[in-house]
């Protein structure tokens, strides 16, 4: 077994072909496609990038969720997340990972696991902080507001950009610090700004002024060039891509139109979000979400709507009976605009399939949705949004040249092809498989198989650690 290796996860938010040829990726062994969640949207498919497993397991599925007993939306953290992180799980086998900028990890107090481990909290956390304390007080001069708002950019564009690139910099000297001068057995970051730019600048998507964002890019860039030559294997993936969006369907407009909404302009469940939550974190999720100013949370009232979807990107619309359900099925399966129209329990499987929105809408390229109300169902629009094809990345020792996949490759495959490699067995309930075909056949990691085990498996590696720590503690002591 080799105790030594390193792993490397560079994630691209919303990162398709394109975004990957502009930051100019090259000689890595592997280039495919990675298959997002469903939804194609950041809060579900980097939990599933971390866990291996899918919405319905580990329980995100937007940046807010439907409470169905109280009829209240509430923002997620990390104490949402239901499923252990794959640092948690190397944390408990005595693993040292690094966690940067990955959403759904603040606060910090929701990941159990962190003995050995550093986490910088991601830019939708009230507060840009680190744990352990000590590398906070440390880095605290580098630890700029991520410039996530792009939206309120749209009439200065350029400026935007100039903006990103000095956030961008100025965190690099953590990231790097973090890559070359800790001890780390998996090294884990995600960059934003891909996203943030794909949505600013769709124009991009199309290979048109593309200059604007290459400054920014050749700083990701030459990081990742450098994590390669520190790390044994490097993973670059994204957690969903981006296309061009021509049409906009407004989707609470049509259910208010069929008497399914009320609207009443109460303002109730703001008053339940600000008082539940520390206040600068609701007001970062709400202005980055563009929810002030006509929103379903805003506008009606919860308990008295039947159907109704709260975040377009999650692609759901909440059902309060199994016929109000069948109702929004039919309204929605003939719309040209809709490629498929799926209930909760044909996308998710779990414990939490429950807290998902009962129906699925699939939108067809390039269809977009909205939860405003609007004058018009359905309008034209061009703006970037995500897409289910994402990018996947691999170069390192022992990694095979462009093999040929059994399957589709998916998010949920990432975090059990890592255990494989650190020679650790995987849980059975992960969702993902081992992406075998990745290894030189004469290699290590293809020789040794994949192991499952039972999900306790980890949790008793913990208590034979500690065990293991108070045993050498005593005999330092002269104890025993
Ligand atoms: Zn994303």
């Amino acid at each position: 077994m080799d105790n030594n290796i390193k792993v490397a996860i560079i994630g691209l938010d919303g990162a398709n072909a394109n975004t990957a040829r502009l930051i100019g990726l090259k000689n890595f062994e592997i280039e495919t496609t990675l298959m997002s969640t469903i939804p194609p949207y950041t809060p579900p498919s980097w939990t599933s990038i971390l866990t291996g497993v899918n919405p319905g397991k580990h329980g995100i599925i937007g940046w807010q969720k439907f409470n169905r007993d109280e009829n209240t939306i509430n923002l997620t953290t990390s104490r949402d997340v239901k499923f252990p992180r794959l640092t948690e799980l190397l944390d408990r086998a005595s693993y040292k990972t690094i966690l940067i900028n990955f959403p759904m990890t603040y606060p910090f107090s929701g990941i159990q696991n962190k003995n050995n481990s550093i986490i910088v909290s991601d830019w939708a956390a009230p507060t840009q902080t680190i744990y352990p304390r000590e590398l906070h007080r440390k880095y605290e001069d580098y630890l700029v507001e991520p410039p996530h708002q792009w939206s309120k950019w749209e009439g200065n564009k350029k400026d935007y950009a100039k903006i990103v690139y000095e956030y961008t910099r100025t965190r690099l000297q953590i990231y790097y610090d973090l890559l070359e001068k800790e001890e780390w057995d998996l090294y884990s970051i995600v960059f934003s700004e891909t996203d943030w730019f794909s949505h600013l600048y769709p124009q991009i998507l199309e290979k048109k002024e593309k200059n604007i964002v290459t400054p920014t890019f050749q700083l990701i860039n030459k990081f990742i060039e450098q994590a390669k030559e520190i790390a044994d294997v490097v993973f670059i993936v994204s957690d969903h891509g981006f296309e061009i969006k021509k049409k906009v369907v407004h989707v609470n407009e049509i259910l208010k139109r069929r008497g399914l909404i009320k609207y009443s302009r109460l303002k109730s469940t703001l008053v339940n979000l600000a008082r539940k939550l520390p206040k600068p974190l609701v007001n970062k999720i709400v202005t980055s979400l563009n929810l002030q100013s006509s929103g379903m949370a805003y506008e009606t009232n919860l308990t008295e709507n039947k159907a109704f979807m709260i975040e377009p990107t999650v692609w759901g619309v909440y059902c309060k009976t199994k016929k109000d359900a069948e109702i929004v099925q039919m309204i929605f399966s003939n719309m040209p605009e809709i490629k498929k129209v799926l209930h909760s329990y044909e996308v998710f499987h779990g414990p939490y399939s429950k807290d998902m929105p009962d129906i699925i809408l699939i939108p067809n390229k390039g269809v977009t949705f909205s939860q405003l109300f609007a004058r018009e169902p359905i309008d034209n629009v061009y703006k970037g949004d995500h897409h289910p094809e994402g990018i996947l990345y691999i170069s390192g020792k022992d990694i095979a040249e462009t093999p040929e996949f059994k399957k589709v490759v998916t998010v949920f495959d990432i975090a059990p092809t890592i255990l494989h490699i650190f020679g650790l067995p995987i849980p059975d309930d992960m969702d993902g498989r081992v992406l075998t075909e990745i290894f030189e056949k004469d290699s290590e990691f293809t020789r040794r198989k994949p192991k499952y085990v039972d999900p306790s498996y980890y949790e008793k590696k913990r208590q034979d650690e500690k065990l293991k720590k108070a045993i050498k503690n005593l005999k330092l002591k002269g104890i025993i």
